[in-house]
């Protein structure tokens, strides 16, 4: 299907900013529909179910900033264990490139923190003020009880909703159960109280009033995409091959894919059963000019004009088309997934070397990030030495050197540990100071001396302390130090 190229259309080619009518998105149904569906569900249901939940006794997912913990899952990461944060921002990055390069904005369509919230917000709309015809008519109506009626229940929906959610996004930096008793109570702090306002009122205000113009104008991810797409990627397409010209034809009709309907072309005969066709009917492509993929875009795009930076891939035109499609008995795919070069006939293929590196550097990162979640020790050992003296001599004639421990029991169960040294000479460890205890997330700091004989300890000797968990002999931690005698 060689021919003209689909239009693409990735920059603004206006003003930075233009008013525009409200859109009133018509409801659809299909298969990408209910995929975005189960992502609002799946998505938004970790986001108000998480901080309810307990694991060994704490909330599951708590950013505790004051005491510098975050708790998720049972672990407690500390400041010290920036790495996995950077890992799983690396693991995030390389998740964005790979998924953008292979089939464009999905995080758009179906996961971005916009699209989910603007999606419920809609369902509520669509809830009280009814079908897209109905609520265009709301709007243009003068003001009535009726519509004040259902406008003010909108509202209200919409702002218990904010609130609910401005207060479970608080629930996971402060301790949601606590932080429910205080509003029940009117005794929330002002921090918080400021918090739950503040990000109820960007709830309500991007998913319910801006919607679709975060997307087109405030999101900085629209603006770049387009350099992390090439003609290989898959993107939701109309075939305007196939589509073209649009518009309203007799039932009769066949597609243009349909055999019969080519020998019908070629030969310019109207189909004898095609009673009601004429000669424009049979230049006609496969759209019937229905306009219902404009209707349910939430962008208020028309996809038939190419692909246009406004596009967020949610794929609701290609549920709406497919369905006109079966009601005309046309076969599917007017819009689809497609490629650049695959709707102009040319050859290449979705898995291309970009999309294969891209794929193994996210599988190495990703199973790197599990590798080290798995085998991460809750404990952190760091071995200060004594800034005032290099050694000491006892009165017995032993060369003592000084350190400070310093112990981070990450865990969430107290532990007493071991302390044992590895050095190429004999140490004595200091009496007492062989073993620590440290309570949950406790940080202790601890003497350590080291003695050693005169005749051996001349010089600089390397050595390894380790700090092992009594119960739980895998906890452990070695550091590596020094033990400074004499100079030969
Ligand atoms: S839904 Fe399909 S048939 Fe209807 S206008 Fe859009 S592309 Fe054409
Ligand atoms: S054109 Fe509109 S409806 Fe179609 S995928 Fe893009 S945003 Fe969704």
């Amino acid at each position: 299907m060689k021919g003209r190229p689909i239009a693409l259309k990735l920059v603004d080619d206006g003003a930075m900013y233009a008013s525009e009518a409200k859109i009133h998105p018509r409801e659809t149904d299909g298969p990408l529909q209910r995929l975005r569906i189960a992502a609002v569900f799946w998505l938004l249901g970790m986001f108000y179910a998480f901080p309810w939940f307990n694991w060994d006794g704490r909330q599951m997912v708590l950013f505790d900033l004051p005491a510098r913990k975050f708790h998720v899952f049972g672990l407690v990461f500390w400041p010290q264990d920036f790495f996995y944060l950077s890992m799983l921002l690396m693991t995030a990055a390389f998740a964005l490139f790979f998924f953008t390069a292979l089939a464009g904005r999905l995080w758009c369509g179906y996961a971005c923190p916009q699209t989910v919230w603007t999606e419920v917000f809609l369902w509520i709309e669509r809830w009280i003020e009814g079908p897209r015809n109905r609520r265009i008519k709301l709007d243009a109506a003068p003001w009535s009880r009726e519509k004040i009626l259902r406008k003010a229940t909108k509202q209200a929906i919409w702002i218990v909703f904010a609130l609910w959610t401005g207060f479970t996004f608080v629930g996971f930096f402060t301790p949601i159960r606590a932080l429910g008793g205080d509003v029940l109570h009117l005794q929330v702090s002002g921090w918080a109280l400021f918090w739950i306002f503040f990000y109820a009122l960007a709830t309500y205000g991007n998913a319910g009033f801006l919607r679709e113009q975060v997307c087109k104008y405030m999101c900085p991810y629209a603006r770049f995409q387009g350099a992390m797409f090439d003609r290989d990627t898959l993107i939701i397409a109309y075939d305007e091959q196939r589509g073209e010209a649009r518009g309203a034809r007799s039932k009769s009709v066949p597609s243009v894919l349909d055999p019969a309907r080519l020998r019908v072309r070629s030969t310019a005969a109207v189909s004898a059963d095609a009673g009601t066709a004429d000669v424009d009917q049979r230049s006609l492509g496969d759209c019937v000019d229905c306009t219902i993929c404009v209707q349910v875009c939430p962008t208020g795009i028309d996809i038939r004009g190419g692909l246009q930076f406004e596009c967020i891939a949610c794929g609701a035109c290609i549920d709406a088309c497919n369905t006109v499609m079966d009601k005309v008995g046309y076969p599917q795919g007017l819009i689809r997934y497609s490629t650049l070069n695959a709707m102009q006939g040319n050859p290449g293929r979705v898995l291309r070397p970009r999309i294969v590196i891209y794929a193994v550097i996210l599988s190495v990162l990703i199973a790197s990030f599990a590798w080290a979640i798995s085998h991460r020790v809750p404990l952190i050992v760091d071995v200060l030495r004594d800034r005032n003296a290099l050694y000491r001599v006892t009165p017995e004639g032993d060369i003592e050197n000084a350190y400070t421990l310093k112990i981070m029991n990450k865990d969430h169960v107290a532990h007493r540990y071991i302390v044992t040294i590895d050095a190429g000479l004999a140490l004595a460890i200091g009496a007492g100071q062989d073993q620590i205890e440290a309570a949950a997330g406790q940080v202790v700091e601890s003497p350590l001396t080291l003695r050693a004989n005169p005749a051996a300890a001349q010089g600089m000797h390397p050595l390894r302390i380790e700090v092992r968990s009594v119960v739980q002999p895998a906890v452990r931690y070695s550091e590596q130090a020094s033990f400074f005698g004499p100079s030969p």
